[in-house]
This record gives C-alpha cells, sequence and structure tokens, in this order.
C-alpha cells in the first residue's frame, strides 16, 4: 500500500485529502506544521509527500530546503496558494516534483500524485557498478567497498555519467553536454577539476585509479573499479 504524508495546517483540507486517499488505497499520515513534517518525513519511507507552501513553525519552501539537503527523496507535490509570497518557480528550483494552486480539486490531486509516483518509480534506475564502487542515483547515493561517500551533486554527476560510459573514453566537451546545462559557455577544463575533485574522494583513499586520463582525448572510468 502506498504511504502519503500530508504536511498542512489546514484542517478542512488535510482531513479532506486523507479521507480521499484513504478511499483511493493509500496510506496517510498528517502532519500540521513544518517541524513535525520534516521529522516525518526523514524518519519514515513515503511514496509521495503533499506539502503545503504556508505552515507554522517551518515554511514548506524551507522543509522542502531541509529534506533535500538530508538527501530525502519522496516525491513532493507543492500546494501554493495564488498570493502566496514564495514564487512557485523556487518550490521547483528546491527539488519539489510537482505544484498545485489552491483552490484545486481531488479528481486533479490524484492524477498529479499518481503521475508523480509513477515517474518516481520509473527515474529510479539500477544502482551502477564498477568494481566495489557503486553509484545509486535513486538515492543519490555513493559508496566503495560498502563505505558511503559524499559528493556534490556536479560530483556526482560527473561520475554518473563517467559510470554510464565505464570503459569507453569520453571527452570533457562530451562530460560537460550532459552535465552542465546547455548554456553553459565556460572552458571545458572545468571538468579536470571535477574529476580531480572525484579522485581526492572515490580513489585517493581507497588507493585505488578507477578514472583514467586518456590524453589529448579525455577519461575513461575502469569498470573495474580501477
Ligand atoms: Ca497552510
Amino acid at each position: 500500500m502506498p504511504r502519503v504524508l500530508v504536511i498542512e495546517d489546514e484542517v478542512g483540507i488535510a482531513t479532506a485529502v486523507q479521507r480521499g486517499l484513504i478511499a483511493e488505497g493509500f496510506a496517510v499520515d498528517i502532519a500540521d506544521n513544518g517541524v513535525d513534517g520534516l521529522w516525518r518525513v526523514s524518519e519514515l519511507d513515503y511514496d509521495a509527500v503533499v506539502l503545503d507552501l504556508m505552515l507554522p513553525q517551518l515554511s514548506g519552501y524551507e522543509v522542502l530546503r531541509r529534506m533535500r539537503a538530508a538527501k530525502v527523496w519522496a516525491p513532493v507535490l507543492m500546494l501554493t496558494a495564488k498570493d502566496g509570497e514564495y514564487d512557485v518557480a523556487d518550490a521547483l528550483d528546491l527539488g519539489a516534483d510537482d505544484y498545485l494552486t489552491k483552490p484545486f480539486s481531488f479528481v486533479v490531486l490524484m492524477a498529479r500524485l499518481r503521475a508523480m509516483m509513477r515517474r518516481a518509480q520509473r527515474e529510479r534506475p539500477v544502482v551502477l557498478i564498477a568494481g566495489d564502487l557503486e553509484l545509486d542515483p535513486a538515492r543519490r547515493r555513493c559508496g566503495r567497498g560498502g563505505v558511503e561517500i559524499v559528493l556534490t551533486a556536479r560530483e556526482f554527476a560527473v561520475l554518473h555519467y563517467l559510470m554510464r560510459c565505464r570503459d569507453e573514453v569520453v571527452s570533457r566537451s562530451e562530460i560537460v553536454a550532459h552535465v552542465w546545462d546547455e548554456n553553459f559557455d565556460g572552458d571545458p577544463n572545468i571538468v579536470d577539476v571535477y574529476v580531480g575533485r572525484l579522485r581526492r574522494k572515490i580513489d585517493a583513499p581507497f588507493d585505488r585509479v578507477a578514472i583514467e586520463t586518456v590524453r589529448g582525448m579525455g577519461y575513461r572510468l575502469h569498470g573495474t573499479g580501477g
């Protein structure tokens, strides 16, 4: 049974959504303030979160920011008011998966939730493995030999691309094209900086060489983990 957390302080909306979701076969928890909501979502494993923006104690905006900072990746549907002080774009930037402006119909909420959960499942890719080096894109986790390695979002993206192309040589501009956005017109040598950082995290401490520099061409990540 999919489990949904509704973080909403307006009792009428929260209970209506809860009733509706239960009727659709979901298990539903309610948190009526941001602090409780953040605690629940950090402690329990939810399939989706319905998150109101305007909340007591901690705004929905802040709940989302702290969730993602804590690497909690449950898909989030934001509820916003038309005249809210926060911008919808901010919510999406912070990692909300979708949003709905109040007042909304339950039918639309349900459709958005289902679509969001389907996407989250489809996008949950397999764990990439090179020897004892592992990268789990769904959980944004990286580890070697069971030791967790903390990477920044950009480092993660560079390593993700290298691992997808493992045992192939990939050029700096190819990596830039996949990892930086299309408006990036800086120096492709930025890749060297990130590869340097990655090596200090995934190779040096383990006395390994997973990422090889192929002179004049680019980089290759060894499928054996180096
Ligand atoms: Ca509210």
